[in-house]
């Protein structure tokens, strides 16, 4: 089991109370979790690439224990509470060092961001897989982030889990309160982003400029980039669709799992 090929994984994660709710999209997300472990075996780590930790330069961890960053503002108490004490793995940031060479560096300042644990805190609930960060890289080009995640599909045979948390539409200045779904652009533009995956035309999803509602879809890349990382990572492999779902007008929550 353990020397099976660990699956990829790209999730949503919107809101962060995510992390405390109870739905059809974080069943999803256990069912996914459950189902990695039913059939790979426990990952040996995870390796988290986070919307959250977008920088100018890219950067792993390999601090063993990783603190847990609140990085969100003006939520209730209760989440600033809920704990996911997840260990760090040295061995495998020690190893994406050894797959990214100098295009990547050790950087412990951070730690493990609510893109991270709002996610997995429902895929694998009892914290006990080690997860180490890779940020998202702000400077280099989707060519380039693609190669990267090339680069890393090696993991997957070492009993790693490949994972990205951000969102395929997140648009924070156009979120409607009251709407539990999505707004006709983040479905249309969602439903693109859904078909070329599934068909693998990649350099369509990098260049997601060329999709007519991309301003309103992508305002700021960062949350969209985790996916690319994940097409590098599982080239040419046909993703199961899971949570194909939108909320709060501007926000989707669609997750790709390849290579299960
Ligand atoms: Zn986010």
């Amino acid at each position: 089991m353990s020397e099976a090929r660990m699956p990829v994984i790209f999730s949503g994660h919107g809101s962060p109370m995510l992390a405390l709710e109870d739905t059809e999209v974080t069943k999803g997300l256990q069912a996914v979790g459950r189902e990695v472990v039913e059939k790979f075996g426990k990952p040996k780590a995870i390796l988290a690439v986070s919307a959250h930790w977008f920088t100018h330069g890219t950067f792993v961890q390999t601090d063993e224990n990783p603190r847990q960053v609140y990085d969100m503002y003006g939520f209730p108490d209760e989440l600033y509470a809920f704990e996911y004490p997840v260990k760090g793995c040295p061995e495998l940031g020690k190893r994406v060092e050894e797959l990214l060479g100098d295009k990547v560096s050790v950087n412990n300042s951070w730690g493990i961001d609510h893109g991270t644990w709002t996610v997995l805190c429902h895929m694998f609930p009892k914290a006990d897989i080690p997860v180490v960060q890779l940020s998202v890289d702000a400077d280099i080009s989707v060519e380039e982030i693609y190669e990267l995640g090339t680069l890393l599909a090696p993991l997957r045979e070492e009993g790693y889990l490949v994972f990205a948390s951000g969102n395929v539409v997140h648009n924070l200045y156009r979120v409607e309160w009251d709407n539990p779904d999505g707004s006709p652009q983040a479905v249309s533009f969602n439903t693109r982003v859904i078909d070329d995956v599934k068909t693998r035309k990649d350099d369509a999803v990098m260049h997601y400029e060329n999709y007519p509602e991309h301003a309103y879809a992508v305002p700021t890349p960062d949350h969209y980039l985790p996916l690319i990382y994940m097409l590098g990572a599982a080239k040419n492999e046909e993703p199961r669709v899971f949570n194909n779902h939108s909320e709060l007008g501007s926000i989707s929550m669609t997750g790709f799992a390849f290579g299960m």
